[in-house]
């Protein structure tokens, strides 16, 4: 699964609160949230806080990015399958991209996404970061890859 680019920037306005719609009628969860449920075509659909608990389906690590993001740079880009089933789009945070692994388990957290330097203006976004930290053990395991390819 690729992950398009153009679509990263537009979904990240809608990371602000992570929040999806849920039919009232067959029980859908729709994220972004939708009005009408594209499954039964109810109107009545009610807003949910998601749990931000989930697991990375897929990333990708992108090392030039857009003015203003520049500060972030590199940025991975996840495809988080939350607990509740549905998928987002979202910067993880708190990791390195040697660190990041399919089936790694994050929670969501609210961080600065940007700043914008003339208005003074600081948007903040969602992020998802490991649920357990990765303080030395990216370094570990660099060192003894190392190792084992200088003696094979
Ligand atoms: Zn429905």
């Amino acid at each position: 699964m690729k992950i398009s680019v153009p679509r990263v920037w537009r979904e990240l306005k809608s990371h602000y609160l992570l929040e999806a719609s849920v039919c009232t009628k067959c029980g859908k969860i729709h994220y972004p949230p939708r009005t009408i449920c594209d499954n039964c075509k109810n109107h009545k659909l009610i807003r949910r806080k998601l749990s931000g608990e989930g697991e990375v389906l897929t990333y990708t690590v992108q090392y030039v990015v857009l003015e203003g993001y520049r500060e972030h740079a590199p940025i991975i880009f996840a495809i988080v399958k939350l607990k509740e089933g549905v998928n987002v789009l979202a910067p993880l945070t708190d990791v390195k991209p040697e660190n990041v692994r399919v089936g790694l388990k994050v929670t969501a957290v609210l961080r600065k996404i940007t700043e914008d330097g003339d208005l003074g203006l600081i948007k903040y976004g969602i992020k998802f970061k490991p649920m357990k930290e990765f303080r030395n053990e990216g370094n570990v395991a660099y060192e003894s890859e190392k190792r084992t390819r200088k003696n094979s």
